[in-house]
């Protein structure tokens, strides 16, 4: 690509349309189910779950509203805190002020750049009292409901670390895998591991559907509630019209999922040149003194998505 100012530049992340994108778009403008009730919501969300393992996909408009509809689920209330890794995009921060909680910012790892599970522990340690299975903040007074690691630029976090700190604390975990669709921790798919985990498809991610996001559970009553929550609650009936909570108009068009299932067909292709791109990057630079070059942490498979 060529700037504005004739300099050659490398785009950071391009997306890359080379499979049946446009089959499947066809296919769905002839359908004319273009919205939310077309199939290729549900082929999508399935084909999702097959990659991923996770037993339920709900596929949304993005990956910040797929974030704040899990910390709702997740029971986050008015006033909790939330526990978020400073590194992050500013959705993570946004979808917890969306809740009326307040973002409690957590230095990050070195090993993994995601929240770094030793000085969490070590802080909550002094600073906070669990009672009756709630924790909370000594020096504010409020209630830490979620914790939301974020597996940074795909590296998988130490979730293994995290699981046992949420677990300590009475912390719900909720993963945000925005970046992180293909990276995999100990042989599991990065978001399956917390009480729910999200994914973006925005067009600079792995894979994109032009703008969409997932939220993935293993509870069926989870998934029953999200699918609920982002279809505006509405009770399923031919005619009536009654919604019992407060929902949302959240769920993922067709059009946009039939691009994803083309894009989802090409993730093996996709993850190997990223592969491929990174093991370039770490030879070249080894001539290069004072650069460490980031690598997967042990144990794990990234997706090496910006590479
Ligand atoms: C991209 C991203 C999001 C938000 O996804 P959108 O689909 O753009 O709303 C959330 N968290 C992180 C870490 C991201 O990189």
């Amino acid at each position: 690509i060529t700037n504005s100012i004739g300099m050659e530049k490398a785009a950071l992340h391009e997306p890359n349309f080379g499979g049946n994108e446009r089959k499947y778009l066809l296919e769905c403008l002839e359908s004319n189910f273009v919205s939310t009730v077309g199939k290729h919501v549900k082929l999508f969300e399935d084909e999702l779950a097959n990659f991923t393992g996770a037993k339920h996909v709900i596929a949304v408009v993005n990956g910040t509203e797929a974030l704040h509809v899990a910390l709702l689920l997740a029971g986050v209330q008015e006033g909790d805190e939330v526990l978020i890794p400073s590194l992050t995009f500013i959705a993570t921060a946004n979808a917890v002020d969306y809740c009326a909680a307040i973002p409690h910012f957590v230095d990050s790892d070195w090993n993994t750049l995601g929240l770094d599970p030793k000085a969490l522990r070590d802080w909550l340690k002094v600073s906070t009292d669990v009672r009756s299975g709630i924790c909370f903040n000594r020096n504010t007074g409020r209630r830490i409901s979620a914790m939301v690691p974020v597996h940074v630029f795909g590296h998988p976090c130490d979730l293994e670390g995290l699981i046992s700190v949420s677990n300590e604390f009475c912390i719900t975990m909720v993963e945000d895998g925005a970046e992180s669709l293909g990276s995999w921790f100990h042989g599991r798919h990065t978001g399956t591991y917390g009480f729910l985990g999200t994914l973006s498809f925005n067009g600079n991610k792995i894979i994109t559907t032009g703008g969409g996001g997932a939220i993935l559970t293993n509870d069926i009553g989870l998934a029953r509630h999200a699918r609920h929550l982002t279809t505006t609650a509405k009770i399923q009936h031919p005619w009536e019209y009654i919604h019992d909570e407060i929902g949302f108009n959240h769920r993922m068009p067709s059009i946009n999922a039939a691009l994803g299932c083309a894009q989802l067909e090409q993730l093996p292709n996709l993850l190997d040149s990223k592969r491929r791109l990174f093991k370039r990057y770490r030879d070249s630079f080894k001539k290069v003194g004072q650069v460490k070059v980031f690598e997967e942490p042990e144990g794990c498979s990234s997706n090496y998505w910006l590479q």
